[in-house]
């Protein structure tokens, strides 16, 4: 999937177009290659007036492989905890970082409070202020620099861990101004090879989670329609994981699933409910069928999947995570996308409905919801409004899959485990409902 215009403006003569006339100049973002090392420069972790997470932070960037200097003439990574800031004077100490943050290329990642914990009205105020904050340094930010913010709730420690190596690694590169709360929950320890089922895995988005889950460990059991046949086994095959032909409307769906994961292999460690269809017309003309249509494959079935999952003896392993694809027209609507953004939306309060139970079994449940991803979904558009989706995001281009695989792949890991009922966007701050 290319994108003509961005590859323009990274030659010298786009770049010098594009910068006499004002144009957007999309940065090269910097992904996740296997064992290349992106602690290019060093990071800083700065601690706020009431700061608690300094000192464990600096120890996991520097068990990362960073180097941790404050004073580093270019950073890398940032880090910022706000979590003491209990009054309107202390968010002043938020102009003494303004150094640091121009001199980062690379990673942003403010740590504050969960606003809900906190008592005092002013206290709650700070701390959802950081929240603007955030999302506006992400919109001045440049060269592909991200800032995303971790709100730590209390005994969060690990699962703080586990944010602070994805939102300052290249696996976080198109995860933008986005704020997710970390809860205390406890890992169950892995599976020597933990199992993963992803439906919908036979191309785009789903063939990149299953690279990904195979990447951190997993068999991946891809699961897809009888008519993706060859893809569906070519993605197995990179894997290393098998294959799983199901039409996940079918009414038997949910049992056969259920079976096979537990008869095959003692449970699914994570369960990706990734396979999704787009039936797009104006409201008046929607008919039956491209109502129900995408409400069956969207958001019907993995309801009835989990329902069944959760319900089947042996179904899930012990610590099991459910991870489902939502979409920011999902959260924003979209022309001409009634039924799709309601499937979606609806899968955002699924997962919320699920997260308090599930913690209560171990279990968890989050969502990703993509922005604007070069797939060829996308690639199908009328160039205009695809050329716009693009550019309005603060990174001023599309995703591609392996972006959303990453964030997929990190909800997926067991030390994530208290992270639970939240949504993420892969949007690269898309305007789009933010
Ligand atoms: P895609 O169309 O490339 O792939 C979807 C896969 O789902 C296909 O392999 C298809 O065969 C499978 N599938 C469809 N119906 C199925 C069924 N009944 N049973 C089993 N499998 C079925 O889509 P994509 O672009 O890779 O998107 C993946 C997910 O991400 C979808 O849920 C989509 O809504 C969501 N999403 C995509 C974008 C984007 O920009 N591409 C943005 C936001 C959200």
């Amino acid at each position: 999937m290319s994108d003509p215009y961005g590859a323009f403006v990274r030659t010298p003569a786009g770049k010098f177009l594009a910068s006499r006339a004002g144009l957007p100049r999309p940065p090269r973002l910097r992904r996740y290659v296997a064992d290349e090392e992106w602690a290019f420069d060093p990071a800083a972790v700065l601690g706020l007036r009431g700061a608690v997470w300094v000192d464990d932070v600096s120890g996991w960037l520097r068990e990362g492989g960073f180097a941790v200097e404050r004073d580093a003439e270019r950073l890398s990574t940032l880090v910022l905890d706000a979590t003491g800031l209990r009054s309107v004077t202390d968010l002043g100490e938020l102009l003494t970082v303004s150094a640091s943050f121009r001199r980062t290329r690379g990673r942003v990642l403010v740590v504050a409070a969960v606003p809900g914990e906190l008592d005092d009205p002013e206290a709650r105020a700070v701390q959802q202020g950081v929240d603007g904050f955030v999302r506006s340094l992400a919109k001045e930010a440049r060269g592909g620099t991200t800032v995303n913010l971790v709100r730590v709730a209390a005994g969060a420690r690990t699962s703080l861990r586990s944010a602070v190596e994805f939102f300052c690694s290249t696996r976080s590169a198109f995860v933008d101004g986005q704020p997710i709360v970390v809860g205390p929950g406890v890992p169950v320890p892995s599976r020597e090879r933990p199992v993963a089922a992803v439906t919908g895995a036979a191309q785009g988005i789903g063939a990149a989670i299953a690279d990904v889950l195979a990447r951190t460990g997993h068999h991946v059991v891809c699961v897809d329609i009888a008519a993706s046949g060859e893809k569906l086994a070519a993605v197995a095959n990179r894997v290393k994981g098998s294959t799983l032909h199901l039409d996940v409307t079918a009414e038997t769906a949910p049992r056969t699933l259920a079976t096979h994961l537990a008869d095959r292999f003692d449970g699914a460690d994570v369960v990706v409910h990734n396979a999704g269809i787009t039936r797009d017309r104006s409201f008046v003309n929607v008919d039956e069928e491209a109502w129900n249509s995408v409400l069956a494959v969207n958001l019907l079935a993995p309801v009835r999947l989990t329902t069944e999952l959760l319900d089947h003896p042996g179904a899930l392993a012990p610590g099991a995570r459910f991870v489902y694809l939502s979409s920011i027209n999902g959260l924003a609507g979209a022309k001409g996308q009634t039924n799709y953004a309601t499937s979606k939306a609806g899968l955002v309060g699924l997962v919320q409905a699920l997260a308090e139970p599930l913690a209560q079994r171990g279990l968890a449940a989050n969502a990703v919801a993509p922005g604007f991803i070069e797939t060829p979904m996308t690639a199908a558009m009328p160039p205009v409004p695809r050329e716009l989706g693009r550019r309005i995001a603060s990174l001023q281009q599309g995703g591609l899959p392996i972006d959303v695989a990453e964030a997929v792949g990190w909800l997926a890991q067991r030390d994530a485990a208290g992270i639970d009922g939240q949504v993420l966007r892969v949007c690269g701050q898309s305007l789009l409902g933010a």
